[in-house]
């Protein structure tokens, strides 16, 4: 059986999953490809939130009652900081730090975002890869009804309080994807893609914006799934609700699911959300119902294996639904 499984990964949702589908699968099987649109330069500093927060739920190291940076951190740095009354409007853990100094000097020296994402990760005992969407610099930037806004300005500084209008990714045009990203992609090994409960919009679209990410999507031999941000109606955590609803479309996962029409051959929501019958899916497109709320370890554990167990079954019915305007016709041609 194929044995490779890709992830598309943002910061908070996406890392729980990737590490549930770490607790199950051999590290060599499983690739996240992760947003790098919310990287930012501070204090002289490469700081990459998303790499960041799948590394860390990787290597066990992450805080899930915080939700983002390491557990179990002290704040030295950020008190002797404010005390010189420097910018303490982004949070540097002690840890945390000593991880985003290592990765500057790294770069410094010349190696590249993903090279130092490896190294990183090796050293933390991780075995999956982890791979930025690019090695180039992809910068999301916020159109608000208060301006344009850096990423991090909006997220962080300002709690995503302006109403956005619409996001641009500053550079994507002409940032590569990642080698790794689009050899995963194309294993003729490849299991399943999985699109992670992520924001789709500072999550997911900065990856697809990347060129060669989307078509990579598209011609890959095995089915995509991607799993609900929205339960019941709004965000575990983050932007995700206000921004459906300030881009002008409804507060729920069915339309998330739109949102990856053309993308994805199944779509997981939550069983909160099962009240309307899976024949309103859009084209081409499978509903599928779990519990998708995350909690701990175990959740993660059991969701990922929900999705994982999908894998066959969606790329045996895209063979013999080759007639009947499936995504793919063939996702193993
Ligand atoms: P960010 O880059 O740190 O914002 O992280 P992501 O984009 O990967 O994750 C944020 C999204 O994950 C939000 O839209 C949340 O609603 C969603 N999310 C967080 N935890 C869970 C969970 O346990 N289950 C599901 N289904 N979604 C979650």
């Amino acid at each position: 059986m194929n044995s490779r499984v890709v992830a598309l990964s943002g910061g908070v949702g996406g890392a729980k999953l990737v590490q549930g589908l770490s607790q199950l699968l051999d590290g060599a099987a499983l690739t996240a490809i992760v947003n790098t649109g919310d990287d930012f330069e501070h204090l002289g500093l490469r700081i990459s939130p998303d790499i960041d927060s799948v590394v860390y739920a990787l290597a066990g190291l992450d805080d899930p009652e915080r939700g983002w940076g390491r557990c179990g951190e002290s704040w030295t740095f950020m008190a002797a900081l404010k005390a010189l009354g420097g910018p303490t409007w982004f949070a540097l853990g002690d840890g945390d730090l000593a991880l985003h100094v290592e990765r500057t000097r790294r770069m410094a020296e010349g190696a590249t975002l993903g090279e130092v994402t490896q190294q990183l990760a090796r050293a933390l005992g991780v075995r999956a890869r982890v791979v930025p969407m690019s090695d180039d610099p992809v910068r999301t930037r916020v159109i608000t009804d208060e301006g344009e806004l850096g990423f991090q300005d909006y997220f962080v500084n300002r709690r995503c309080a302006p109403r956005i209008r619409s996001l641009r990714f500053e550079g994507a045009d002409r940032a590569r994807a990642h080698p790794e990203a689009l050899e995963a992609l194309s294993a003729p090994d490849l299991r399943l893609v999985i699109v992670c409960p992520s924001n789709p919009f500072v999550s997911i679209e900065p990856i697809l914006a990347v060129p060669g990410m989307r078509a990579a999507l598209e011609s890959a031999r095995a089915p995509v799934i991607a799993v609900t941000p929205i339960i019941g109606g709004r965000a575990v955590k983050g932007p995700a609700a206000k921004m459906l609803a300030e881009l002008g479309l409804a507060v729920s996962a069915r339309a998330v699911a739109r949102h990856y029409s053309g993308l994805i051959d199944a779509f997981v929501l939550d069983r909160i959300d099962e009240q309307e019958p899976a024949a309103d899916a859009p084209a081409g497109m499978r509903l599928v119902y779990a519990d998708t709320l995350m909690r701990d370890r175990d959740d993660r554990r059991r969701l990922a294996a929900e999705v994982l167990s999908l894998a066959e079954p969606l790329a045996t019915e895209a063979v013999s639904a080759h007639t009947h305007g499936a995504r793919r016709p063939d996702p193993r041609r």
